[in-house]
């Protein structure tokens, strides 16, 4: 009887969109890129993309999934198992642990997979994770799949990490849990000191390089690259749905014997199905062109650097940032999403974000930078910026 819970839904959404927390959706009639068409008719200039190399719609991985199509057909109707994995797929896994400098590679249709499969197969409740508080939605429904037990250590915060390690230390295995970049201040967790810790008191380290991988570093190596620990990393989880082209699949790479298990024991790796010929050559092809160049990083860290001088000289309040992510303090919820309307209305599209999404009182306007932005682009961001911050009394 679907009477009663109707009602009860018709309540509960109501309520949400009462507080101001209903979820639109804006629809886009171009492909993925620094500038978009909507469906309202308006052009407008993307920041809000996790596009950060703009390779969403580059032409040679367009290229090499229509390849993909031609020579390895539409999909795999399998699980990689049973009968779901071609040469395709564990090329692609060679070519990640070739880039991440690490032993092995399993795929998995999304990094949220990637994540929710990593914990039970690997600690029992004998063992403890021990996980940073911002870390991703995906890292903690993981988390609670599995019986470990479960420590919280304060964002990047290695003394409170030390403390969290001492009162672990009684279990039989040890893992600390880390974004590589956090999604809403754009800082990145001290991972050697994470790494120093982890040797000092016996534990694992695990490091999502969903916003980092292919953006930090000089060579958008990743934290890893950052900090100099090349191959010191246990585990690396990671999506092709960011930097890495922007369509579907996440993966897990690191040591040889954890990736093994994994293949015999990761839910959404066994029960779900493999990721189309398509996606896996147009990630082939993806890795090729890292390999072989870093002007797409480069070019990201060019941008990122313009932006960011730009806004504090502009006297904006940008949070300290290691990635492509720019938050721009507003501390205000409604005068975030003022903001942001009127920068749409100036064609930029930036998204406000406010709590329960980042801490009470500390909302603000999260700019996403791209190696797809041209010079003019992150002009006229900034000057729309400068336009609305003066009207709005944000800066002088
Ligand atoms: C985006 C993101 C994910 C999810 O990646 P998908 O491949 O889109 O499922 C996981 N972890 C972090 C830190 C992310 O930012």
């Amino acid at each position: 009887m679907y009477g009663k819970i109707k009602e009860h839904l018709q309540k509960e959404l109501a309520g949400i969109k009462e507080a101001g927390l209903f979820k639109e959706e804006r629809i886009i009639v171009t492909p993925q890129s620094a500038d978009i068409k909507v469906d309202t008719g308006e052009d407008v200039l993307n920041f809000c993309a996790n596009n950060y190399l703009g390779l969403s719609n580059h032409p040679k991985l367009v290229a090499a999934a229509k390849e993909g199509l031609d020579t390895h057909g539409y999909g795999m109707s399998s699980v990689r198992f049973i009968c779901g994995t071609q040469d395709l797929h564990k090329t692609l896994e060679r070519k990640i642990a070739e880039f991440f400098g690490t032993e092995d590679t399993i795929l998995y249709a999304a990094c949220f997979d990637a994540n929710g499969g990593l914990f039970e197969p690997l600690l029992t409740a004998e063992d403890a994770i021990i996980s940073d508080s911002l870390n991703h939605a995906s890292i903690i429904d993981g988390v609670r799949l599995c019986k470990a037990q479960r420590f919280r250590y304060k964002n990047a915060d290695m003394e409170d990490l030390e403390d969290k390690l001492k009162e672990a230390q009684s279990a039989r295995f040890r893992i600390i849990v880390t974004d590589g970049a956090f999604s809403m201040d754009g800082n990145v967790p001290p991972l050697d000191k994470i790494n120093e810790l982890a040797k000092k008191y016996d534990a694992l380290v695990m490091v999502d390089e969903a916003h980092s991988a292919g953006v930090v570093g000089k060579t958008g190596r990743g934290v890893t690259e950052l900090f100099n620990i090349r191959g010191e990393i246990d585990i690396i989880t990671g999506t092709l749905g960011k930097a890495f082209g922007g369509a579907i699949g996440g993966f897990t790479t690191g040591r040889k014997e954890i990736i093994e298990m994994l293949r015999q024991r990761s839910r959404p790796y066994l029960f779900s199905n493999s990721l189309l010929p398509a996606v896996a050559n147009a990630g082939i092809a993806m890795f090729d062109m890292m390999a072989e160049t870093t002007e797409l990083q480069d070019k990201l860290h060019k941008n990122t650097e313009y932006f960011i001088r730009k806004m504090k000289d502009a006297g904006f309040d940008i949070k300290p940032t290691a990635s492509a992510i720019c938050a721009v303090m507003l501390y205000d919820a409604k005068l975030s999403q003022v903001m942001a309307s009127k920068l749409l209305a100036e064609g930029i599209y930036v998204i406000g974000f406010y709590y329960p999404v980042v801490p009470k009182d500390q909302a603000r306007i999260r700019v996403q930078l791209s190696a797809g932005h041209k010079q003019e682009h992150l002009d006229k961001c900034i000057a729309a910026f400068i336009k609305v911050g003066k009207e709005l009394g944000v800066i002088e």
